[in-house]
C-alpha cells in the first residue's frame, strides 16, 4: 500500500501528515503561517516538506495530495475568483508549493471538496453535501462517490450564494451572501459595524458573550436560520444521504447539530423530513489532510 503525503492550507496555517486512506494517518500535524502572504505559504510548504523528510523520508512517498481555500479553474488549474483572506493566492497554482525536482505526481483540490470526500468515505455514503463553517462558508458535493466540480470548477460556492437583497457586505465585495450572515467573519463584520469594540474578537471571545449580550445572540440566532434555509433548499434540490458539517466554527460550538436539525427542519417539506440525516464531521480538523490523500485513491 503506497503512503502519500495530505496538505491541507489554511489561513492560519498548514495541517499535514501521511498515510493511507485504508490505514488512515500514520503522522498528524501542522505549521503556522507567519503572516498571509506567498512567501509564508512556501515558507511553510518547506516545513512540512523538511518534517515529512526527517520523519518518514520523502523518498518514500507515492504523491502529494493538497486541499486549497479557493475555487479552482478547471480550464487553467489555478486558484481564481476573488479569495477575500488570501488575495496574493488568485491565479496561482498549488503545485508551485512544491519543488519540481521531487518528482512527485501532485493532486490537489478545494478543502471544502476534500473535507466532503473524507466524509463520505468515513460514513460508507456515496452521495452527500459536506459544508465548512469557519472564516468563510464552504461547501463540497459528492455524488457516487467522487467530487462533483461543476463544468467549470465552480461548483459548491454556497457562501456566495445571495439570500438578502441589499444585505449584509460579504468579504467578496458582494452584498447579503450566505456566509456574510453565518460564517465567523461575516457574524464579526455585522457585530462591528454596530459597535467597534466587537472588530478584534476571536470566535472564542464571540462565544463567550453569546449568553451576556442580546446583540451576539441575535447575529448568531440569524446566521442559524440563514445557514439552515439554504441547508433546506439543498436537501430539496439534491436529496443526499447527508449534508455533514464541519470546519473550525463547528468544533468550537458556533451551531449545535441539535439546532441545524431543528431548524433545517422547519424549512422542509414532509417528503424531505427523514431522508437526509444531518451530522457533524467524524475526521473534524483532519479530514482535509485525508481528503487530500484520496485524491490519490483511484490510482492505486
Ligand atoms: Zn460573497
Amino acid at each position: 500500500m503506497h503512503t502519500y503525503l495530505g496538505i491541507d492550507i489554511g489561513g492560519s496555517g498548514f495541517k499535514y501528515g501521511w498515510g493511507n486512506s485504508q490505514s488512515g494517518l500514520q503522522y498528524f500535524s501542522s505549521v503556522a503561517l507567519k503572516n498571509k502572504t506567498m512567501e509564508a505559504f512556501q515558507a511553510a510548504a518547506a516545513e512540512v516538506l523538511k518534517e515529512t523528510d526527517q520523519r518518514f523520508g520523502l523518498s518514500r512517498l507515492a504523491g502529494i495530495g493538497i486541499g486549497t481555500p479557493g475555487t479552482i479553474d478547471l480550464s487553467t488549474g489555478l486558484i481564481t475568483g476573488v479569495n477575500p483572506n488570501l488575495h496574493f493566492w488568485t491565479g496561482k497554482d498549488p503545485r508551485e508549493l512544491v519543488p519540481a525536482d521531487l518528482q512527485l505526481p501532485i493532486r490537489f483540490d478545494n478543502d471544502a471538496n476534500l473535507m466532503a470526500l473524507a466524509e463520505a468515505k468515513a460514513s460508507g455514503k456515496k452521495n452527500i453535501l459536506g459544508i465548512t463553517v469557519g472564516s468563510g462558508i464552504g461547501c463540497g458535493i459528492v455524488i457516487n462517490g467522487a467530487v462533483h466540480h461543476g463544468a467549470h470548477g465552480f461548483a459548491g460556492e454556497l457562501g456566495h450564494v445571495c439570500v438578502v437583497e441589499n444585505g449584509a457586505k460579504c468579504n467578496c465585495g458582494r452584498l447579503g451572501c450566505l456566509e456574510s450572515y453565518c460564517s465567523v467573519d461575516g457574524i464579526r463584520n455585522r457585530l462591528a459595524e454596530q459597535h467597534p469594540r466587537y472588530a478584534d474578537l476571536t470566535l472564542s471571545q464571540v462565544l463567550s458573550l453569546r449568553a451576556s449580550d442580546p446583540l451576539v445572540q441575535d447575529y448568531i440566532r440569524e446566521g442559524l436560520k440563514q445557514l439552515c434555509a439554504s441547508v433546506a433548499r439543498l436537501i430539496v434540490v439534491c436529496d443526499p444521504e447527508a449534508i455533514i458539517f464541519g470546519g473550525g466554527a463547528m468544533d468550537l460550538g458556533l451551531y449545535s447539530l441539535q439546532d441545524l436539525k431543528a431548524e433545517t427542519g422547519k424549512n422542509l417539506p414532509e417528503l424531505n423530513l427523514t431522508g437526509t440525516e444531518l451530522k457533524t464531521a467524524v475526521h473534524g480538523n483532519r479530514a482535509g489532510v485525508l481528503g487530500a490523500i484520496m485524491l490519490f485513491e483511484d490510482s492505486n
